[in-house]
């Protein structure tokens, strides 16, 4: 019997099994999906370059050759230039490369879960799991999982959920509370011969596009030489209201922004579109006896920031070492995984704020993007370094300019106000 089962081989559960292999913790990886399978999100902040060095990851993703990401650039709605900021500016402990990657996810997922598996993690793939099992008191002692049409039980000492969106074991306990603000509708595609920016500096960057539409935005990441992905997001009404199919709605979406509507001009679409909804919520518990929730499965924010592999890989770091001094002590309860739990609600809280502030007056945004005084920290949150509100000092100065412009009769930027809650 492994001691710890994990469910779904996606980056929350590959990085986990990666660090508790390490350790010399036993473990068994339960992947539903053959691989590689297509998967959104396909932009990554710096500071996984950290955890896959840790894991000794780092020379895959070299040999592989994913698309390097030193940066990132965002567009106005109106007007084609861009602002941009370069990674290097701001030199991260224990880092030693400027840059991070765009990836295609089928690859590199597979990747990083054969990687787990040369450390050590059992890998039964496809093999899906239909619920988790707990024992008299209460403890969660296992999952029942389904292998070629056959079910079956696997006991454990603890049972991880990596599953994603798809919420196992959140969904299974009634934890899901849906995001109060956020219901936004994204559609993304691979294209060809996107124009990725005039300066070849920035031409593999992830290019962020403002649409003039509730929360809209577009994503522009390089996957490779030549192919592109390119997404559009907003409010879910917006589309709901367009009633457009879903092609219409992405080729219309596009041409709202003057700079995507250029990059797009001579493109040509490689595969379908794949559409998302109903992406923002919350578990309103990440632990309990005898279980944890790592990444998506635990709590899944807006990606305007390309946070989520970065989230579910420290997750995983930190649930590793709550699972091995777990192990060491025999103590599996919901107060022993505690602190994990607080750990991973303080950080993704900062990156929860960080995006309320930017919906609420993007062009407040690319104004601190260009000030001296605060470029440094909003690059240091962009790189998904902060887990600690009280250096994010950053997050009080958006407070503040935002609240001068609310208060100020006639204010050049009251109009560019969203009525987005941010107390
Ligand atoms: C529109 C959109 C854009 C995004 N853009 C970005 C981006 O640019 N950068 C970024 O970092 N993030 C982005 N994300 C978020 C990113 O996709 C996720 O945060 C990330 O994949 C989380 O990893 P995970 O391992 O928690 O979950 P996943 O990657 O979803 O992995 C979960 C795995 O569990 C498996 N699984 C599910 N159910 C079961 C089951 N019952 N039994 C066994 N296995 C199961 C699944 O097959 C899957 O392989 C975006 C998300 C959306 C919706």
């Amino acid at each position: 019997m492994s001691d710890v089962v994990i469910i779904g081989g996606g980056p929350a559960g590959s990085v986990l099994g990666s660090y508790l292999s390490m350790a010399g913790v036993s473990n068994v990886i339960l992947e539903k999906a053959v691989f590689p399978r297509p998967h959104v999100g396909e932009s990554m902040v710096s500071s996984t370059v950290r955890i896959f060095d840790e894991i000794g990851f780092l020379p895959t993703m070299e040999a592989e050759g994913f698309t390097r990401k030193y940066g990132a650039a965002w567009h106005p709605t109106k007007g084609k230039g861009e602002f941009a900021i370069r990674f290097a500016e701001f030199p991260q402990d224990g880092v030693n490369q400027d840059y991070t990657y765009h990836v295609e996810r089928g690859r590199f997922d597979q990747l990083l879960l054969e990687h787990a598996q040369g450390l050590g993690s059992e890998i039964l793939q496809p093999a899906a799991v239909r619920k988790v099992l707990f024992d008299e008191d209460g403890y969660a002692s296992g999952v029942r999982v389904s292998i070629d049409g056959e079910l079956s039980d696997i006991p454990a000492k603890l049972v991880i959920d990596c599953s994603g969106r798809n919420t196992v074991l959140g969904t299974q306990l009634g934890l899901r509370v849906k995001d109060p603000i956020f219901n936004q509708f994204a559609v993304s595609g691979w294209f060809e011969n996107v124009h990725r920016s005039d300066d070849p500096e920035t031409s593999e960057y992830i290019h962020i596009y403002f649409l003039p539409a509730e929360r809209g935005w577009a994503w522009q990441i390089p996957i490779s030489d030549t192919v592109t992905s390119i997404g559009v997001a907003a409010e879910r009404e917006v589309f709901k209201q367009s009633r457009q199919r879903t092609e219409d709605y992405f080729d219309d979406m596009v041409s709202k922004s003057p700079g995507l509507a250029k990059a797009m001009e001579n493109a040509v679409s490689i595969n379908e579109l794949n559409s998302e909804a109903d992406y923002s919520y919350a578990m309103s518990s990440f632990v309990g006896d005898g279980w944890m929730l790592v990444g998506d499965a635990a709590r899944f924010v807006d990606p305007i920031f390309s946070s989520g592999i970065s989230i579910a890989a420290e997750a995983a770091k930190y649930a590793s070492q709550e699972i091995i001094t777990a192990l060491e002590t025999g103590d599996v309860s919901q107060e022993a995984l505690q602190p994990y739990e607080d750990r991973i609600k303080m950080g993704v809280a900062i990156w929860y704020e960080f995006i309320l502030l930017y919906y609420k007056l993007m062009h407040l945004f690319t104004y601190f993007i260009e000030s001296k005084e605060h470029r440094l920290q909003i690059l240091q949150l962009l790189q998904g370094e902060v887990y600690d509100r009280e250096n994010a000092p950053v997050l009080d100065a958006m407070r503040e300019v935002i609240r001068t412009v609310e208060e100020t009769p006639g204010h050049l930027w009251k109009d560019h106000l969203t009525d987005i809650p941010i107390n």
